[in-house]
C-alpha cells in the first residue's frame, strides 16, 4: 500500500503514525465542515452546509442529525465551558448552544449592518470570541441566501466576555477563512481563501501578533500548494494542519511545509478528537475521515470539557 504521508521535512517523520491509515468514517454528504470534538461526551459534530444540518458521529460510527434546520452553520468550535460555539451563513450569525440547549446570538451585526456570513470561529482562553467573516454564505443559495453585503470589508471580528463587538482585522483579506491562535496566543493565524473566486489572490495562512484585544501587523506566515487554505487547527506545539484540495499540509512553527496527509477528496477543515486526542478528523467534500497521528491540540490534556 503507497504510504498516505508525504514527507517533506524529517521533522514531519515524529508527527506521524506509520502503521496508522486513513479511514472513511462516514459519508454521503453534500459539503462536510467545522469538525469540533467534544471530550467529555466523546462525540464528533460537524456541519453539512447545503444540507442544512449538523452531525453527530460517534466513536462506533453512529451518524445521526445533531440539528437540522441548521441555518446553513458552517465553522464549530468548543468554548471553554464545553458549550459549542458556531457560525451560520443563513443566520449571517455566530450563536452559542448552552448546556440546557437554548441558542444564545453572540453576533449578527456590526456598524448597524448585518455581518456577511461567519465562516470560522476560535475561543481564546480568556472566554473571548474570533471569528472571520467572508461573503461565501451569500454569494448564493447553496450555502445560506443570496443577498447583498451590508459590511464595506470581508473582515475579522472579536466578541468579548462582556459582549462588545469589535472589527480586529478590516481589508488585509479578499476571502478570510480559518483562524487558530498560537499556543502560547502570542499570534492569531488566518486563512486567505480568495483563490476560491479569483486565482490570482495568494492561498496563505497570515499571522498576526495578538496585542491585548487588538492585533497588530501581520506577516505571511505560510504559502498553501494546492487548492486553498479553510480550515485549519494548531497543535500544542505549534505545528498548523491545514486544510487544502490534496488532504491536509502541515507547517512547523517556522512556516516551512513539512508534509502532507494524502486525502482522496477536498478537505475543507479538520479537528483533533477521539480519547487521546491524537485522531484527525477531516471533513473533505462528501465525507469525513479520520487518521491517528502523533500530535495533540493545544490545551491538552488541561482543557477536557
Ligand atoms: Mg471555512
Amino acid at each position: 500500500m503507497l504510504p498516505y504521508y508525504e514527507l517533506k521535512d524529517p521533522r514531519f517523520r515524529s508527527l506521524i503514525q506509520p502503521q496508522a491509515h486513513l479511514e472513511q468514517v462516514a459519508t454521503g454528504f453534500r459539503w462536510a465542515e467545522g469538525p469540533v470534538w467534544f471530550p467529555a461526551a466523546q462525540v464528533l459534530l460537524f456541519s453539512d452546509i447545503p444540507n442544512q444540518r449538523i452531525m453527530r458521529l460517534t466513536p462506533d460510527g453512529q451518524l445521526s442529525v445533531f440539528r437540522q434546520p441548521s441555518g446553513f452553520a458552517n465553522g464549530h468550535t468548543r468554548d471553554r465551558e464545553g458549550r459549542l460555539v458556531s457560525c451560520h451563513h443563513g443566520l449571517r450569525a455566530v450563536t452559542r448552544t448552552e448546556h440546557d440547549g437554548s441558542v444564545t446570538m453572540i453576533a449578527d451585526r456590526f456598524d448597524g449592518g448585518q455581518l456577511n456570513s461567519p465562516n470560522d470561529v476560535v475561543v481564546k482562553s480568556d472566554g473571548s470570541i474570533w471569528f472571520t467573516d467572508p461573503t461565501y454564505g451569500i454569494l448564493g443559495d447553496y450555502e445560506g441566501y443570496r443577498s447583498d453585503p451590508e459590511q464595506p470589508v470581508h473582515g475579522v471580528y472579536r466578541v468579548g466576555t462582556d459582549g462588545a463587538i469589535t472589527r480586529v482585522v478590516h481589508d488585509d483579506f479578499v476571502q478570510p477563512n480559518g483562524l487558530a491562535f498560537s499556543p502560547d496566543e502570542s499570534e492569531l493565524y488566518i486563512a486567505e481563501s480568495g483563490s476560491s473566486h479569483d486565482a490570482s489572490v495568494p492561498s496563505i495562512i497570515r499571522a498576526y501578533p495578538v496585542q491585548g484585544d487588538t492585533l497588530g501587523r501581520p506577516r505571511v506566515h505560510c504559502t498553501i500548494d494546492a487548492g486553498l487554505p479553510d480550515g485549519f487547527r494548531v497543535d500544542r506545539s505549534g505545528n498548523i494542519w491545514c486544510s487544502a484540495a490534496d488532504g491536509i499540509q502541515v507547517f512547523a512553527p517556522d512556516g516551512v511545509m513539512i508534509g502532507k496527509i494524502k486525502v482522496p477528496e477536498v478537505v475543507a477543515n479538520l479537528t483533533f478528537g477521539g480519547p487521546a486526542q491524537n485522531r484527525l478528523f477531516i471533513t473533505a467534500t462528501t465525507s469525513v475521515y479520520a487518521i491517528y497521528v502523533e500530535a495533540m491540540p493545544c490545551g491538552w490534556p488541561d482543557d477536557q470539557t
